[in-house]
């Protein structure tokens, strides 16, 4: 692994002043709530800070919002909905969605660089995230004219389906691709004729904010509210609101599960991404360097925190050998350092919180008699010690029923599994609680077809990972969550169905 101290555009002061630069060009002038097209302070009047994850620094203090702000938002919302937004045509509204995604375009560079600072992601991997996000509102634009309204007519009867949307909704997402998550919430909510209260996480309010000073004079005032704030404070209340007609989220298995339980109380639709422990499969067939490419972009990007991340490694013993050693040689080549610096392949995680998460699943994984072929500790060097960073790492050797193989590290860690016989190793795949994505890695298209069916998830990836398209559905099966983002289908998930039936006798 290189490391900052071996390159002197990633020395401790370099790094720090690099930082403090990007942070006076980019940090949002509103950090308070933006709530009916007004920038406002809690009712509370406190604060809290979001830290650059890179050097521990401040980068700004953001208003921590709890419920008597929530009620302020929701009103806003449906203020809108009544007085406007709901008589828009899709028209008006696809025009707001495709200017969104120009404004978008138009300021990537500057918003990739608040991401980096605020998340540690790459300023390559930020810039990737502007082009999804504006992807998101320009697909949503276009999903807008699919008519998905139907007609019946009998005798003495016509029948008419119509969908309808929900007014208001809450929506909360997570720190791992802040701005991206809130597009894939916005778009078709917005796109659907939903207004919306939107809760960014605690750790990477600024994207967001500064969305909206782009696009504030876009999106009419109450159409889309931000509330910034802490999950129990701020969440907490959106997701028990009983003016919030449906809740959208993207985190944790915990805390989505007790989304689900609030949501029972009102009876409002809920749709969850609650992550994963993908596995990777390679076939005996697979071409080991190639392999290697995947796996590593599977579990690296974004420093692991994806909740598509491929973490468990099923490789075929005919290969595993090379594959392995392959692998070693790509996470000990990675350039861990300051994610500002373009030579940088693998920045810090959000906070220091998820840090010490990894690091106690990697003690775990040393109790339980795990070999490290790489990594297994932050990384050795003086200039990365105020930041969230973590070695990437490979472990081999550990029960697949050890709670690091069965939990969501979140991390840039990898457990390695050998196989010889495919059903046993399908079994193994497929034994965890999870079930949002996995892969498989061959030549053989019968090969592939068959592991694909084989693995129980709602994304599959066939030599590549990480890939999406709009129009594909994406979400879990079992515990990884319930409904589906992206592609027309999610507009479903932002509808409520009307039948009407006309008699005509
Ligand atoms: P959380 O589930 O706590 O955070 C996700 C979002 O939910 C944040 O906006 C958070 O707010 C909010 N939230 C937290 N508690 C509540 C609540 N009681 N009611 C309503 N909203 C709430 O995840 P963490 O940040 O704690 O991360 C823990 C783990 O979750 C990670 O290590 C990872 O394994 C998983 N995760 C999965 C993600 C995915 O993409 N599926 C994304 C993020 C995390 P706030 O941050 O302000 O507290």
């Amino acid at each position: 692994m290189s490391s900052a101290s071996d390159d002197v555009s990633q020395s401790k002061e370099t790094i720090l002043s690099r930082h403090r630069e990007a942070a006076a060009e980019v940090v949002p002038d509103h950090t308070q709530m933006y709530i009916g097209g007004e920038w406002q302070a809690a009712a509370s009047g406190e604060t809290f800070d979001t830290l650059d994850p890179t050097t521990g620094e401040v980068l700004a203090s953001v208003a921590r919002g709890g419920a008597e702000d929530v009620d302020r938002a929701v009103e806003a919302a449906w203020e809108a909905f009544d007085e406007e937004w709901a008589d828009t045509t899709e028209s008006e509204r696809q025009a707001v969605l495709l200017e969104i995604a120009d404004r978008v375009e138009e300021h990537a560079e500057e918003l990739a660089k608040l991401e980096t600072l605020d998340n540690g992601k790459t300023l390559m991997e930020a810039r990737i995230d502007m082009g999804s996000t504006a992807e998101q509102f320009r697909y949503f634009a276009g999903a807008i004219e699919i008519d998905r309204g139907q007609t019946e007519s009998g005798d003495g009867y016509h029948g008419q389906v119509i969908k309808e949307p929900y007014g208001v909704v809450g929506q909360i997402i997570p720190w791992n691709f802040p701005l991206t998550m809130a597009s894939w919430k916005l778009a078709p909510a917005l796109a659907a004729g939903n207004c919306s209260v939107i809760k960014p996480a605690e750790q990477t309010p600024l994207s967001l904010l500064r969305l909206m000073e782009i696009v504030g004079d876009v999106v009419p005032d109450g159409v889309v509210n931000v509330v910034t704030g802490y999950g129990e404070e701020a969440g907490e209340p959106i997701s028990t609101h009983e003016d919030v007609r449906k809740i959208a989220f993207t985190g944790s298995t915990t805390v989505g599960k007790q989304i689900m339980r609030n949501a029972a109380d009102t009876v409002t639709d809920v749709t969850l991404e609650l992550g994963g422990k993908s596995p990777i499969v390679v076939h005996e067939d697979a071409d080991p360097h190639e392999a290697v490419e995947t796996i590593a972009f599977a579990i690296f990007a974004n420093t692991g925190e994806c909740c598509e991340a491929g973490s468990r490694l099923f490789v075929h013993e005919d290969v595993a050998d090379a594959v392995l050693e392959g692998l070693q040689g790509a996470a000990e080549g990675m350039t861990v350092g300051d994610p500002l610096d373009e030579e940088t392949d693998l920045g810090p995680k959000v906070s220091r919180e998820q840090v010490e998460r990894t690091m106690e699943y990697l003690e775990s994984a040393k109790e339980g008699g795990a070999e490290f072929l790489a990594g297994g500790d932050a990384p050795d060097d003086e200039a990365l010690e105020d930041g969230c960073f973590v070695a990437p790492t490979l472990v081999e050797g550990l029960d697949h029923d050890h709670e690091a193989v069965q939990e969501e590290i979140f991390g840039p860690v990898l457990e390695v599994f050998r196989w010889e016989d495919y059903d046993e190793m399908i079994e193994l795949a497929n034994d965890v609680d999870y079930g949002l994505a996995g892969g498989v890695i061959t030549n053989d298209i019968e090969k592939a077809d068959r592991t694909a069916r084989d693995i129980e998830a709602g994304y599959i990836w066939v030599n590549t990972w990480h890939e999406m398209s709009p129009g594909l559905p994406y979400g879990g099966y079992k515990q990884s969550g319930i409904g589906r983002e992206m592609s027309v289908d999610t507009l479903d998930h932002y509808t409520q169905t009307k039948s009407i039936k006309y008699g005509l006798d």
